[in-house]
């Protein structure tokens, strides 16, 4: 994907409607050039001050920067100043989001399997470590957010966390504000008092999610925000189904602490065995990957050396042919002129003569005592 904000408005086709949110109608696109399929959220700025204008910008040039496995990776945002909207181009889930899933298993009567539900607590848990440590202390992303309906499927039904950190700038945004019209089945205590918000905040919401996805209701629930908000302050909530380890259960409830600073950290809900189980599964897979490709790596090196070894037994043939015929070349210059130079290596030259060489006999000569 080019940088940032080099789309234009007309590389994209839109395929269809995904859906309107809370801050803006959700598209189905696709881009021109290679038919690849995006999301876009279009938002309209029309009514915002320059200084929100400035706010939303960066907060969605931050969520570029947010790369990860289980989050809705934005790409780009193009701007449209004759219609003043805001397009955020992010990618596109064809799983759906959670909220549509619990809905079609609550109309089937089917609960959820509880190794899906442990994989996307896991997932999620993943995603969130890596917003709430990216910018330590100063500019921490944080959800604000985090509903069904805002944590996507991928095709392989992997979660992706989405809409991350817009609600931040939206939500203190005058205009949209007003369209706000969602329950907060999954605001936290503290938030719910205006104590501010924090990591463990965003834990609650995750922890609210857990529990939809196990009971396919919130944990809290009532006929209007005021009773809610009495019920989320005190933090009863009626068991997940039986069928449900209590392992599940726990972790629910140490997500679901009224008192933040009681809530479980992610580090410590990574020392839960299921959850410890799946941190070492992945750390498998991927060294599993890592010694494929280091596999791969080593046969194409040793392919290279085995070329290398036939190059070298060719060229050493090569050469070996090559002295073997200089050698010969040599030693048939060499041969007549030896007889002329290397006198003393050649027999005696005999006299030349027509008489044919006779030796003398040698005599036996007697002794004159005998
Ligand atoms: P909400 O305010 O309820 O979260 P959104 O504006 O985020 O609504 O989404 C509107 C619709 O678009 C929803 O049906 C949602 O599932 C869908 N949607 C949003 N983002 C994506 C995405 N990245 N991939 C697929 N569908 C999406
Ligand atoms: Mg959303």
């Amino acid at each position: 994907m080019p940088v940032r904000g080099t789309h234009k408005l007309d590389e994209f086709e839109v395929v269809e409607v995904i859906g309107s949110g809370q801050y803006g109608v959700c598209k189905k696109v696709k881009r021109k050039s290679d038919e690849k399929v995006f999301v876009w959220k279009e938002l309209d700025y029309g009514q915002m001050t320059e200084t929100e204008k400035k706010l939303l910008c960066q907060e969605v040039n931050l969520l570029r920067e947010l790369k990860h496995q289980y989050i809705v990776r934005y790409y780009d945002r193009v701007i449209d100043r004759s219609n003043t909207t805001l397009y955020i181009v992010m990618e596109y889930c064809e799983g759906g989001d959670l909220a549509s899933y619990i809905s079609r298993c609550k109309t089937e009567r089917r609960y959820i399997e509880e190794n899906f539900i442990w994989k996307i607590l896991f997932q999620l848990l993943l995603a969130l470590q890596e917003c709430h440590r990216r910018r330590e202390g100063v500019d921490k992303v944080l959800h604000r957010d985090l509903k069904p309906a805002n944590i996507f499927l991928d095709a392989n039904r992997n979660a992706k966390l989405g809409d991350f950190g817009l609600a931040r700038i939206l939500a203190h945004n005058y205009s949209l504000a007003k369209t706000f019209v969602g329950t907060p089945y999954y605001m936290s205590p503290e938030v719910l008092s205006q104590q501010g918000y924090n990591e463990s905040s965003d834990l609650w919401s995750l922890g609210c999610v857990i529990y939809e996805l196990c009971s396919l209701s919130p944990p809290f629930n009532a006929p209007n925000q005021e009773i809610l908000a009495v019920k989320v302050k005190e933090g009863k909530f009626r068991p997940i189904p039986s069928h449900y380890s209590t392992e599940l259960q726990a972790v629910i409830v140490r997500l679901l602490k009224v008192e933040p600073s009681q809530r479980a950290s992610i580090d410590t809900l990574f020392s839960t065995r299921s959850l410890r189980l799946l941190l070492w599964e992945k750390e498998l897979h991927q060294q599993e990957s890592e010694l494929k490709e280091l596999r791969i790596k080593l046969k194409t090196r040793e392919a290279a050396l085995d070329q290398k070894e036939k190059d070298l037994t060719a060229r050493e043939q090569g050469l070996h042919q090559k002295d073997r015929r200089e050698l010969l070349e040599l030693v048939k210059v060499k041969q007549p002129r030896e007889g002329a130079t290397s006198q003393e290596n050649q027999p005696p030259i005999q006299p030349t003569s027509s008489k044919p060489f006779h030796p003398k006999p040698i005599l036996k000569v007697k002794s004159s005592r005998t």
